[in-house]
Protein backbone atom coordinates (compact mmCIF):
# COMPACT_ATOMS: atom_id res chain seq x y z
CA UNK A 1 0.00 0.00 0.00
CA UNK A 2 2.54 1.92 0.82
CA UNK A 3 4.53 1.38 -2.76
CA UNK A 4 0.86 2.32 -4.11
CA UNK A 5 1.35 5.92 -2.34
CA UNK A 6 4.65 6.30 -3.85
CA UNK A 7 4.15 5.69 -7.18
CA UNK A 8 1.35 7.81 -7.50
CA UNK A 9 3.59 9.88 -5.57
CA UNK A 10 4.53 12.64 -6.25
CA UNK A 11 1.93 15.15 -5.53
CA UNK A 12 1.65 18.04 -7.93
CA UNK A 13 4.49 20.19 -6.01
CA UNK A 14 6.44 16.69 -6.10
CA UNK A 15 6.69 16.11 -9.66
CA UNK A 16 6.68 19.87 -10.22
CA UNK A 17 10.45 19.84 -7.90
CA UNK A 18 11.17 16.99 -9.33
CA UNK A 19 10.74 18.73 -13.61
CA UNK A 20 12.55 21.81 -12.00
CA UNK A 21 15.33 20.58 -10.23
CA UNK A 22 16.22 16.99 -10.64
CA UNK A 23 17.90 17.25 -13.38
CA UNK A 24 22.28 17.68 -13.53
CA UNK A 25 21.99 20.30 -16.33
CA UNK A 26 25.29 22.34 -16.02
CA UNK A 27 23.00 25.37 -16.30
CA UNK A 28 20.86 24.39 -13.22
CA UNK A 29 23.10 22.56 -11.17
CA UNK A 30 25.24 25.43 -9.87
CA UNK A 31 26.26 24.43 -6.26
CA UNK A 32 28.59 22.24 -7.51
CA UNK A 33 29.88 23.89 -10.19
CA UNK A 34 30.38 26.94 -7.94
CA UNK A 35 32.33 24.91 -5.37
CA UNK A 36 34.93 23.28 -8.14
CA UNK A 37 35.41 26.97 -9.91
CA UNK A 38 36.20 28.11 -6.31
CA UNK A 39 39.15 25.91 -6.55
CA UNK A 40 40.32 28.39 -8.85
CA UNK A 41 44.18 27.14 -9.31
CA UNK A 42 44.99 24.03 -11.40
CA UNK A 43 45.05 21.32 -8.73
CA UNK A 44 48.33 19.60 -9.48
CA UNK A 45 47.34 15.79 -8.05
CA UNK A 46 44.32 16.20 -10.45
CA UNK A 47 46.77 16.77 -13.63
CA UNK A 48 48.68 13.61 -12.61
CA UNK A 49 45.93 11.33 -12.22
CA UNK A 50 45.08 10.82 -15.98
CA UNK A 51 48.33 11.70 -18.50
CA UNK A 52 46.62 12.83 -21.81
CA UNK A 53 47.39 13.84 -25.14
CA UNK A 54 45.26 16.30 -27.53
CA UNK A 55 41.80 15.08 -28.91
CA UNK A 56 42.64 14.82 -32.22
CA UNK A 57 44.40 13.55 -34.80
CA UNK A 58 48.76 13.62 -34.79
CA UNK A 59 49.95 16.54 -37.14
CA UNK A 60 46.66 18.42 -37.19
CA UNK A 61 46.26 21.67 -35.69
CA UNK A 62 43.51 23.49 -34.22
CA UNK A 63 42.82 26.99 -32.43
CA UNK A 64 41.79 27.20 -28.65
CA UNK A 65 39.03 29.62 -28.50
CA UNK A 66 37.05 29.08 -25.00
CA UNK A 67 39.29 27.45 -22.09
CA UNK A 68 38.27 27.12 -18.20
CA UNK A 69 35.99 29.44 -17.26
CA UNK A 70 35.36 31.07 -20.43
CA UNK A 71 32.93 33.75 -20.44
CA UNK A 72 30.49 32.30 -23.47
CA UNK A 73 29.47 28.79 -21.78
CA UNK A 74 31.92 27.35 -19.60
CA UNK A 75 30.46 27.82 -16.17
CA UNK A 76 29.54 24.95 -13.88
CA UNK A 77 29.55 21.37 -14.75
CA UNK A 78 31.51 23.22 -17.93
CA UNK A 79 34.06 25.30 -16.02
CA UNK A 80 37.15 23.16 -16.81
CA UNK A 81 36.45 22.41 -20.49
CA UNK A 82 38.35 23.34 -23.96
CA UNK A 83 36.97 24.36 -27.01
CA UNK A 84 38.77 23.40 -29.78
CA UNK A 85 37.96 25.57 -33.32
CA UNK A 86 37.41 22.83 -36.39
CA UNK A 87 36.02 22.47 -39.78
CA UNK A 88 32.60 20.02 -39.23
CA UNK A 89 33.56 16.55 -40.09
CA UNK A 90 37.39 16.49 -38.35
CA UNK A 91 38.44 13.46 -37.02
CA UNK A 92 38.31 13.17 -33.26
CA UNK A 93 40.79 11.14 -31.31
CA UNK A 94 40.48 9.21 -27.50
CA UNK A 95 43.17 10.90 -25.44
CA UNK A 96 43.48 7.88 -23.83
CA UNK A 97 42.52 4.26 -23.40
CA UNK A 98 39.04 3.70 -21.86
CA UNK A 99 36.05 2.31 -22.41
CA UNK A 100 33.05 4.15 -24.49
CA UNK A 101 29.86 4.99 -21.63
CA UNK A 102 27.56 6.73 -23.79
CA UNK A 103 27.00 7.67 -27.33
CA UNK A 104 24.63 10.02 -28.28
CA UNK A 105 24.88 10.81 -32.67
CA UNK A 106 21.13 10.96 -33.58
CA UNK A 107 21.20 15.05 -33.28
CA UNK A 108 21.60 17.32 -36.15
CA UNK A 109 20.68 20.65 -34.29
CA UNK A 110 22.68 23.56 -32.91
CA UNK A 111 22.96 26.71 -32.56
CA UNK A 112 24.04 29.95 -30.83
CA UNK A 113 20.69 29.44 -28.08
CA UNK A 114 21.03 27.42 -24.81
CA UNK A 115 17.30 25.84 -25.72
CA UNK A 116 19.70 23.83 -28.21
CA UNK A 117 21.43 22.19 -24.74
CA UNK A 118 20.22 18.91 -25.02
CA UNK A 119 20.91 18.29 -29.14
CA UNK A 120 24.37 18.06 -28.82
CA UNK A 121 25.77 14.64 -29.93
CA UNK A 122 28.71 13.30 -27.48
CA UNK A 123 30.73 10.42 -26.45
CA UNK A 124 32.08 9.78 -22.78
CA UNK A 125 35.02 7.64 -22.08
CA UNK A 126 35.66 5.62 -18.77
CA UNK A 127 39.16 5.84 -18.17
CA UNK A 128 38.90 4.12 -14.43
CA UNK A 129 39.71 5.50 -11.58
CA UNK A 130 36.06 7.45 -11.46
CA UNK A 131 38.05 9.93 -14.56
CA UNK A 132 35.99 10.35 -17.63
CA UNK A 133 35.99 12.44 -20.88
CA UNK A 134 33.50 13.96 -22.59
CA UNK A 135 33.49 15.02 -26.55
CA UNK A 136 31.05 17.31 -27.53
CA UNK A 137 28.83 18.87 -30.75
CA UNK A 138 29.94 15.78 -32.60
CA UNK A 139 28.36 15.35 -36.04
CA UNK A 140 25.34 13.70 -36.64
CA UNK A 141 25.70 9.61 -36.76
CA UNK A 142 29.58 10.20 -37.13
CA UNK A 143 30.57 8.14 -33.86
CA UNK A 144 33.23 5.29 -34.97
CA UNK A 145 33.01 3.69 -31.52
CA UNK A 146 30.08 1.94 -29.91
CA UNK A 147 28.88 1.96 -26.59
CA UNK A 148 30.46 -0.66 -24.54
CA UNK A 149 33.94 -1.19 -26.46
CA UNK A 150 37.22 -0.57 -25.45
CA UNK A 151 39.16 2.14 -26.95
CA UNK A 152 43.05 3.32 -27.75
CA UNK A 153 44.75 6.28 -26.80
CA UNK A 154 44.76 8.38 -29.89
CA UNK A 155 41.83 5.87 -31.68
CA UNK A 156 39.38 8.32 -34.09
CA UNK A 157 36.43 7.63 -32.00
CA UNK A 158 34.19 10.76 -34.29
CA UNK A 159 33.89 13.31 -36.40
CA UNK A 160 33.88 16.91 -35.26
CA UNK A 161 30.46 18.75 -35.82
CA UNK A 162 28.06 21.58 -34.41
CA UNK A 163 25.47 20.09 -32.74
CA UNK A 164 24.40 21.35 -29.42
CA UNK A 165 24.35 24.21 -27.60
CA UNK A 166 27.62 25.56 -30.02
CA UNK A 167 28.78 29.37 -31.61
CA UNK A 168 30.63 27.65 -34.20
CA UNK A 169 31.95 24.50 -35.27
CA UNK A 170 34.46 23.13 -32.34
CA UNK A 171 34.55 20.30 -30.77
CA UNK A 172 33.68 20.65 -26.58
CA UNK A 173 36.10 18.77 -24.87
CA UNK A 174 36.74 18.06 -20.69
CA UNK A 175 37.52 15.78 -18.34
CA UNK A 176 35.07 15.22 -15.80
CA UNK A 177 34.08 12.91 -12.54
CA UNK A 178 31.25 10.66 -12.40
CA UNK A 179 29.07 13.21 -11.62
CA UNK A 180 29.52 14.82 -14.66
CA UNK A 181 31.89 17.77 -12.63
CA UNK A 182 34.53 19.05 -15.35
CA UNK A 183 37.90 18.84 -13.61
CA UNK A 184 41.38 20.53 -14.28
CA UNK A 185 43.70 18.83 -16.72
CA UNK A 186 46.98 19.18 -18.66
CA UNK A 187 47.45 17.53 -22.26
CA UNK A 188 51.44 15.91 -22.52
CA UNK A 189 51.70 17.28 -26.21
CA UNK A 190 50.83 21.31 -25.28
CA UNK A 191 54.48 22.79 -24.43
CA UNK A 192 55.28 24.21 -21.45
CA UNK A 193 52.64 23.52 -19.02
CA UNK A 194 50.30 21.58 -20.91
CA UNK A 195 48.12 24.11 -20.45
CA UNK A 196 46.23 25.16 -23.43
CA UNK A 197 46.03 29.75 -23.83
CA UNK A 198 43.32 30.97 -25.67
CA UNK A 199 43.70 31.50 -29.03
CA UNK A 200 46.74 29.68 -29.72
CA UNK A 201 46.74 27.24 -31.83
CA UNK A 202 48.30 23.72 -30.79
CA UNK A 203 49.48 20.16 -33.11
CA UNK A 204 48.45 17.42 -31.79
CA UNK A 205 50.91 14.48 -31.24
CA UNK A 206 48.57 11.97 -30.19
CA UNK A 207 49.90 8.78 -31.27
CA UNK A 208 48.15 6.98 -28.11
CA UNK A 209 52.14 6.69 -26.20
CA UNK A 210 53.05 7.66 -22.48
CA UNK A 211 49.11 8.09 -21.79
CA UNK A 212 47.34 6.93 -19.23
CA UNK A 213 46.68 2.51 -19.13
CA UNK A 214 42.57 2.24 -19.19
CA UNK A 215 42.34 1.48 -15.12
CA UNK A 216 39.15 -0.46 -15.25
CA UNK A 217 35.16 0.24 -15.09
CA UNK A 218 34.62 3.17 -12.50
CA UNK A 219 32.66 2.95 -9.30
CA UNK A 220 29.82 4.86 -8.10
CA UNK A 221 31.31 6.86 -5.69
CA UNK A 222 29.97 6.82 -2.30
CA UNK A 223 29.46 10.60 -2.00
CA UNK A 224 27.25 10.57 -5.32
CA UNK A 225 24.17 11.63 -3.32
CA UNK A 226 25.88 13.57 -0.17
CA UNK A 227 24.24 16.25 -1.31
CA UNK A 228 20.47 14.74 -0.57
CA UNK A 229 22.16 13.79 2.61
CA UNK A 230 22.37 10.33 1.89
CA UNK A 231 26.14 8.55 1.68
CA UNK A 232 26.70 5.31 0.27
CA UNK A 233 28.47 2.42 1.90
CA UNK A 234 28.73 -0.33 -0.44
CA UNK A 235 27.57 -0.56 -4.08
CA UNK A 236 27.91 -2.67 -7.04
CA UNK A 237 26.90 0.04 -8.90
CA UNK A 238 29.24 1.36 -11.98
CA UNK A 239 29.55 5.17 -12.21
CA UNK A 240 28.04 5.18 -15.48
CA UNK A 241 26.90 2.29 -17.62
CA UNK A 242 24.11 0.46 -16.31
CA UNK A 243 23.50 -3.73 -17.12
CA UNK A 244 19.45 -4.39 -17.28
CA UNK A 245 20.70 -7.75 -16.35
CA UNK A 246 22.19 -7.37 -13.30
CA UNK A 247 20.95 -6.79 -9.86
CA UNK A 248 22.36 -3.79 -7.98
CA UNK A 249 22.59 -3.09 -4.42
CA UNK A 250 23.14 -0.17 -2.35
CA UNK A 251 23.85 0.16 1.68
CA UNK A 252 23.77 3.16 2.28
CA UNK A 253 23.30 5.73 5.28
CA UNK A 254 21.69 8.93 6.12
CA UNK A 255 23.60 11.64 7.27
CA UNK A 256 20.68 14.23 7.50
CA UNK A 257 18.49 15.06 10.78
CA UNK A 258 16.22 14.19 11.05
CA UNK A 259 16.89 10.23 9.28
CA UNK A 260 13.95 9.96 6.59
CA UNK A 261 11.77 6.84 7.58
CA UNK A 262 12.57 5.41 3.87
CA UNK A 263 14.34 6.39 0.91
CA UNK A 264 14.45 5.92 -3.27
CA UNK A 265 16.95 4.75 -5.54
CA UNK A 266 15.14 5.57 -8.84
CA UNK A 267 16.17 5.94 -12.56
CA UNK A 268 14.18 8.80 -14.19
CA UNK A 269 14.46 10.65 -17.94
CA UNK A 270 17.82 12.20 -18.56
CA UNK A 271 16.49 15.40 -18.20
CA UNK A 272 14.20 14.86 -14.96
CA UNK A 273 10.79 14.07 -14.69
CA UNK A 274 8.19 10.94 -13.02
CA UNK A 275 10.67 8.02 -12.02
CA UNK A 276 10.84 4.94 -14.72
CA UNK A 277 11.95 2.01 -12.34
CA UNK A 278 12.68 2.67 -8.57
CA UNK A 279 12.97 1.03 -5.19
CA UNK A 280 11.89 1.27 -1.87
CA UNK A 281 13.93 1.27 1.42
CA UNK A 282 12.89 1.68 5.10
CA UNK A 283 15.27 3.26 6.88
CA UNK A 284 16.29 1.47 10.40
CA UNK A 285 16.81 3.75 13.44
CA UNK A 286 20.64 3.76 13.49
CA UNK A 287 19.84 5.27 9.76
CA UNK A 288 21.08 2.67 8.11
CA UNK A 289 19.36 0.97 4.45
CA UNK A 290 19.56 -1.54 1.68
CA UNK A 291 18.26 -0.76 -1.54
CA UNK A 292 18.11 -3.48 -4.34
CA UNK A 293 16.87 -1.88 -7.62
CA UNK A 294 16.39 -4.55 -10.73
CA UNK A 295 16.06 -2.77 -13.89
CA UNK A 296 14.79 -5.58 -16.21
CA UNK A 297 11.81 -3.77 -16.98
CA UNK A 298 13.42 -0.32 -18.36
CA UNK A 299 13.13 -1.46 -21.93
CA UNK A 300 9.47 -1.50 -22.02
CA UNK A 301 8.96 1.12 -19.55
CA UNK A 302 11.38 3.80 -21.13
CA UNK A 303 10.81 5.83 -24.45
CA UNK A 304 13.02 5.21 -27.48
CA UNK A 305 14.88 2.65 -25.87
CA UNK A 306 17.47 1.81 -28.47
CA UNK A 307 18.75 -2.08 -28.82
CA UNK A 308 21.78 -1.22 -30.66
CA UNK A 309 24.69 -0.07 -28.84
CA UNK A 310 25.43 2.83 -31.26
CA UNK A 311 23.31 5.06 -29.53
CA UNK A 312 23.08 5.36 -25.82
CA UNK A 313 19.57 4.94 -23.36
CA UNK A 314 20.25 7.94 -21.56
CA UNK A 315 19.22 8.38 -17.58
CA UNK A 316 19.36 9.75 -14.54
CA UNK A 317 19.83 7.76 -11.80
CA UNK A 318 18.96 9.44 -8.16
CA UNK A 319 19.07 8.31 -4.24
CA UNK A 320 17.01 10.32 -2.15
CA UNK A 321 14.76 10.56 0.98
CA UNK A 322 11.02 10.43 0.76
CA UNK A 323 9.51 12.78 2.74
CA UNK A 324 6.38 12.67 5.28
CA UNK A 325 4.19 13.33 2.81
CA UNK A 326 5.10 10.24 0.86
CA UNK A 327 6.67 12.74 -2.09
CA UNK A 328 10.28 12.96 -2.98
CA UNK A 329 12.59 14.50 -5.13
CA UNK A 330 16.37 14.67 -5.63
CA UNK A 331 18.44 17.75 -5.79
CA UNK A 332 21.73 15.90 -7.22
CA UNK A 333 21.36 12.97 -9.75
CA UNK A 334 23.89 11.12 -12.14
CA UNK A 335 23.66 10.93 -15.34
CA UNK A 336 23.92 7.09 -16.73
CA UNK A 337 23.06 5.32 -19.32
CA UNK A 338 21.61 1.52 -19.75
CA UNK A 339 21.58 -1.46 -21.83
ZN1 LIG B 1 32.75 24.38 -24.74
Amino acid sequence: MILRRLLSASNPLGIFLMLAILTSLPFHSWSQGERAAGAGIIDPSRENALRIKLPYPPGNSYRMIQGPHGAFSHDGFNAYAYDFRMPEGSPISAVAPGRVVRVKQDSRQGGKDPAYIDQGNSIIIDHGNGLFTQYLHLQHQSARVKEGELVKGGEIIALSGNTGYSSTPHLHFQVQDATGQSLPCAFLDVPGTGIPTLYRTYESQNDGMGVSPYAGESAMPNDAFAGNGLKIIRTNLSAHALRIDKRYTLRGRCTATPAPRQVALYLMPARGGKPIVSTYAHVDEAGYFTCTLDLSSLPTRSENWSETNDQSNMFALALAPIRPDSSFWSKYSIQVTAR
